[in-house]
């Protein structure tokens, strides 16, 4: 029996999950082992076929990755295959009540990509693309992980842990890792553990794949995600189109996102002005997924850890670059220092804990993007500025690279919150809303 947390050769950790975070940290504690000359049998539980089409093989989510996550990828030598990449983003067209306006990328490089979490929609006929969490499943099976599609249904807590499928035991792990989402019921298994985690809250969201083709969506969308900030529907937090080959994603945020929601969003003025047709929503691949929106609580123990969505993700955005930063965390501590719930305090944790505390600033972010979306007066500014910023130079254009940093996931919240703080954009801002008014008095 190995009693004192460390992970020794033949250890073993199994990963609930093939999701980013599940095969991330599996890539990383391969790649970590072997750098420790440490052998460990990495074995990931995942039922889902991510080559399947439709919702049934997709982890259901936007697909856009961060500039940030690409470059972070490719440094840790993980670079995305053309057939994973549906394409490259170079400006957000921001729509409001009050105009659009098109924020290009600030290095003028396309280095955003859109990407597919399963096979692609429910009504592909021909196989052209291949899914980003299949890659990295196939990546981390590279990497020597074995992957097990079976889903867990049962954890107990021994010595060690046993997990269970279809009633009967198929592994007793060292270490089990917990990168299950927040989109099944498999967090009331650990929460009937003794280590008391509770799940983190969730919000609704909406996700259907339009297809209208490819020469279309590149007329009408080119390489833009279309972000829209409108007071109306209230529940609508926001809402993006992203477009992917000859499907456009539209995804929406908000709360008790449904039905009549949607179909408001699809018949408000500027929804129809984007959009080339009238859109028959019901023929299209669509699902209704939940987003974490909070940290879970108690996301560690003896040879227990949390990861992913399951645990604390980035407050809408980024989740993928999330998955990597946890995922990352959660290896190191696992290979380098141990497994019990005092390596994961002392390494795991203070990881954890920046991303919590990092939303904490995007919370008031997004309470400043609500007060502009919903009061027209400075909806109208802001626009106005952006406008003007966009035909001036790179490093005079505080408000777009605001914008742009808050959509794209590119920097900490923390860090853009400061940035909120430049008095001659607050300067320029205060003018376009004074001029905004005196445009309604006359
Ligand atoms: C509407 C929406 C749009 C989003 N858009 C973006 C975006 O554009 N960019 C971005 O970076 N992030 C986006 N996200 C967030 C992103 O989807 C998540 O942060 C990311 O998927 C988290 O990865 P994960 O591996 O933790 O969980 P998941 O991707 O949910 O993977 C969990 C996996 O665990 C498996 N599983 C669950 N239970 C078990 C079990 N008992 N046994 C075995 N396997 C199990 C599931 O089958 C699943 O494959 C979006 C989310 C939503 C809801």
């Amino acid at each position: 029996m190995n009693n004192n947390y460390y992970l020794e050769d033949n250890s073993k950790i199994a990963v609930i999950g093939g999701g980013p975070s599940g095969t991330l940290f599996s890539i990383f504690a391969s790649k970590m082992a072997r750098m420790v000359d440490k052998k460990v049998d990495i074995t990931i539980f995942e039922p889902k076929d991510f080559t399947q089409y439709g919702p049934n093989g997709c982890n259901k989510c936007g697909g856009v990755i961060s500039e940030l996550l690409v470059q972070v990828l490719a440094v840790e030598g993980i670079n995305l295959p053309p057939n994973v990449v549906q394409r490259g983003i170079n400006s957000y067209v921001l729509h409001t009540v009050k105009g659009d306006v098109e924020i290009v990328t600030p290095a003028m490089e396309k280095k955003i990509a859109t990407v597919y979490r399963g096979g692609g929609p429910k009504d592909l006929k021909e196989k052209d693309l291949d899914s980003f969490d299949d890659f990295l499943l196939k990546y981390a099976v590279k990497e020597g992980a074995v992957h097990v599609p079976l889903k867990i249904e049962e954890i107990r807590q021994n010595d060690k842990m046993v997990l269970a499928s279809h009633g009967k035991a198929v592994l007793e792990a060292d270490l089990v890792v917990g990168a299950f989402g927040v989109n099944s019921t498999t967090h009331k298994l650990f929460e009937n553990l003794n280590m008391c985690y509770q799940r983190p809250a969730t919000t609704s969201a909406f996700i259907t794949e339009l297809e209208l083709g490819t020469e279309m969506v590149s007329h009408y969308f080119g390489s833009s995600i279309h972000f829209f900030l409108l007071p109306v529907p209230k529940n609508i937090k926001f809402a993006a189109l992203i477009p992917k080959g000859k499907y456009v994603t539209l995804c929406i945020l908000g709360k008790n996102i449904d039905k009549n929601t949607v179909k408001a969003f699809l018949d408000s003025p500027v929804t129809q002005s984007v959009l080339p047709e009238q859109i028959a929503i019901d023929k299209f691949c669509k699902c209704y997924p939940k987003l974490s929106v909070s940290c879970a609580k108690k996301a560690f123990d003896n040879r227990m850890v949390i990861i992913g969505d399951a645990g604390s993700t980035r407050l809408f955005k980024d989740g993928l670059g999330a998955s990597y930063i946890m995922g990352k965390a959660a290896a190191m501590t696992a290979i380098f220092h141990g497994v019990s719930k005092k390596d994961f305090a002392r390494h795991y944790l203070p990881v954890y804990r920046k991303t919590n505390i990092d939303n904490l600033y995007g919370r008031y972010l997004y309470l400043i993007t609500d007060i502009y979306k919903n009061v027209t007066l400075l909806t109208e500014g802001m626009v106005e500025v952006v406008s003007k910023e966009q035909k001036r130079s790179e490093d005079t254009r505080r408000l777009s690279s605001i914008l742009w940093d808050t959509f794209t996931g590119n920097e900490t919240y923390k860090n853009i919150a400061l940035r909120a703080f430049s008095m001659p954009m607050h300067i320029e801002l205060g003018l376009s809303f004074i001029k905004a008014l005196g445009r309604r008095l006359t």
